[in-house]
């Protein structure tokens, strides 16, 4: 029998005691227990504007933040300005960050922050990833302006396998590498909050 995360590497041991995602409609059902990752996404966020408000000396809304982006895309940012003002909105790909914690951290939300900043300052009057952009996050962040991505996109939309244990509404998410051990019954994993044995649900994400 082992226990669901011991052979884990720290931030991912935490993300998957603690998930309060859920992934069927991409809501943040439970941000007190939210894990440590989105948090440091959040910072990161932070971080950004705070550079960006003392080197313009401005202030900039604090953005909706949400880890509901699926797919290829690691974020995307809605900027809604004028007779059609929005709060802005920066959404961030859970499983990519999962998969890729240093690079996602260190380039995307900067990239996605500089788009906030850029959308504030220039409206749409700007391209998006145009001149404005690119000097915000070379010269302000100081961060390498890269319009795409190298992180592992094939592992961020490979398979999960959902699986349900004696908490009321939570999902674990396994790879098919952790669902095969179980098939085989070489493996049973069991929830570290509940202690139960984990069961299959279905294969979606
Ligand atoms: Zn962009
Ligand atoms: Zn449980």
């Amino acid at each position: 029998m082992e226990f669901l995360g011991n052979a884990e590497r720290g931030m991912k041991k935490e993300y998957l005691s603690n998930n309060t995602v859920d992934f069927s409609d991409g809501v943040v059902i439970d941000r007190l227990r939210e894990p440590p990752l989105y948090a440091a996404v959040r910072k990161q966020v932070e971080a950004c504007l705070s550079i960006a408000e003392s080197r313009f000396g401005r202030r900039f809304p604090r953005p909706e933040i949400r880890f509901d982006l699926r797919g290829r895309s690691a974020g995307q940012a809605r900027v809604a300005l004028g007779r059609h003002a929005q709060p802005p909105v920066l959404r961030f790909n859970a499983i990519l960050l999962k998969e890729n914690v240093d690079d996602f951290l260190r380039e995307v939300p900067a990239h996605e922050t500089a788009h906030l900043v850029i959308g504030v300052m220039y409206g749409r009057s700007v391209k998006p990833h145009g001149r404005e952009w690119q000097a915000v996050m070379k010269e302000v962040f100081n961060i390498e302006p890269r319009v795409t991505h190298r992180m592992a996109v094939n592992s961020g939309t490979r398979r999960r396998f959902e699986y349900r244990c004696g908490c009321n509404g939570e999902s674990h998410f396994l790879s098919t590498v952790r669902h095969n051990r179980i098939m085989a019954k070489t493996t049973q994993y069991r929830c570290r909050r509940c202690g139960d044995t984990l069961f299959f649900v279905c294969d979606n994400v």
